[in-house]
């Protein structure tokens, strides 16, 4: 087979499925309102839950943090790309979450590879809840160590997978909140379980931070457990970019050492470090336990009006409130009718979620309105009809 050949089959292979990916140039893509040139749609799409991605007094200290430092950060942390604005940034985030340290990476993604790919030896293990996200499990499955999937929130399961014999040592891999469920871990069983077994947990909280738990501190505040690993991302809730490791001291000296991801790679400009401060700042004051309610309210206000119309929910307390439908081809043709009546929703569709189970994944944002919630039940009840 040629490289052309291999190509065309794949994206036909995708075409035929109707799991071909496009993207879409938006104008405004976060927040209350999806804009794209003279058109918009309210917006149940976006990951910028408490609706900070537009926040004045962030964009302020970007702008500030560019007249200070400038636009890039010049370099990987380990040569001068460190600023001051890391370094505090890291430390507040630490002292908010109550970790001794905390590491800064670009992005979810490469902290996910990072951390794991620095673990993992060879006679190690993994056990990973099977929905966990792809950068969890893509970094698991390159890494040396092998790689076991427990049932969705099943800490028996992984107890049993933790049981079984091993040379090396064990890592538990699991979500706060699952990104294309809503429905969140069992924390206090999981860790309790990966204690026994004598292994680390690392759980990632990308959709909890900001969101749940007292002071927005997440999934495991709200549940009262402390991961050896936490990882928080800055996507979503923060409305900015980026990721952070909270761990011990001499994890963090020993993944300053070996996680490549962080040697090899230029750091996050640090305008973007003063402007995360100030969106953690916001997250735990009291416009942002404002910001909590209002999400709460509408999320409440969602479910209720689905139930009344016996849609099919997942068991999900988030903003994410996916509604399966099952047909890759009905949920893209329930998108697109959702589109024609003014709410932009995405159709998840395999490889992301299982075959069979494609859905609408709804995502409702503090920068909602009442009535925006009212008008996406009405237009899903006009919709399946
Ligand atoms: C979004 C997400 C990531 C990736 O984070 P980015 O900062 O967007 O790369 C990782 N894990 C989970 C669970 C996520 O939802």
């Amino acid at each position: 087979m040629s490289w052309q050949q291999r190509i065309d089959t794949a994206l036909t292979e995708r075409r035929h499925a109707d799991t071909f990916r496009h993207r879409l140039p938006v104008s405004h893509g976060a927040g209350r309102w999806l804009v794209q040139g003279e058109r918009r749609w309210l917006n149940f799409s976006s990951n910028d839950y408490l609706g900070l991605s537009q926040h004045p007094q962030i964009v302020a200290a970007w702008q500030q943090g560019a007249e200070r430092y400038g636009t890039g950060s010049g370099g990987s942390g380990h040569v001068t790309g460190y600023s001051e604005a890391h370094q505090q940034f890291e430390q507040e985030l630490a002292q908010w979450l109550g970790y001794p340290r905390a590491l800064l990476f670009i992005s979810g993604f490469a902290a996910n590879q990072a951390v794991i790919a620095a673990l993992m030896h060879k006679d190690d293990r993994i056990v990973a809840d099977k929905l966990s996200h792809a950068s969890l499990l893509e970094a698991a499955s390159h890494s040396p160590a092998q790689l076991r999937r427990f049932a969705h929130n099943d800490s028996s399961q992984l107890a049993s997978l933790l049981a079984k014999p091993i040379e090396g040592l064990q890592l538990a891999v699991t979500e706060g909140i699952f990104s294309m469920d809503g429905d969140s871990a069992p924390l206090a069983g999981i860790a309790a379980v990966t204690r026994q077994a004598n292994g680390w947990l690392l759980v990632d909280d990308a959709h909890g931070v900001g969101v749940s738990g007292d002071n927005g501190r997440g999934s495991c505040a709200a549940q009262g457990v402390h991961p050896e690993l936490l990882v928080v991302t800055f996507g979503k809730a923060f409305g900015l970019s980026g990721a952070a490791v909270l761990c011990s001291d001499p994890v963090a000296d020993y993944l300053l050492q070996f996680a490549r991801h962080l040697i090899y790679s230029t750091s996050m400009p640090p305008a973007q470090a003063v402007a995360l401060s100030q969106a953690l700042a916001i997250i735990r004051s009291e416009e942002g336990e404002s910001r909590r309610q209002t999400l709460r309210r509408h999320i409440a206000r969602f479910r209720q009006g689905a139930e009344q119309l016996s849609l099919q929910l997942t068991a999900s307390n988030s903003a994410i409130q996916p509604l399966i439908v099952g047909e890759n081809s009905r949920a893209l043709r329930l998108a697109e009718s959702l589109r024609e009546q003014g709410c932009w929703l995405t159709a998840i569709r395999p490889p992301t979620v299982p075959a069979g189970t494609a859905r609408l994944r709804v995502t409702l944002t503090a920068a909602h309105q009442p009535q925006d919630i009212d008008q996406l039940l009405e237009v899903l009840d006009a919709a399946r009809r």
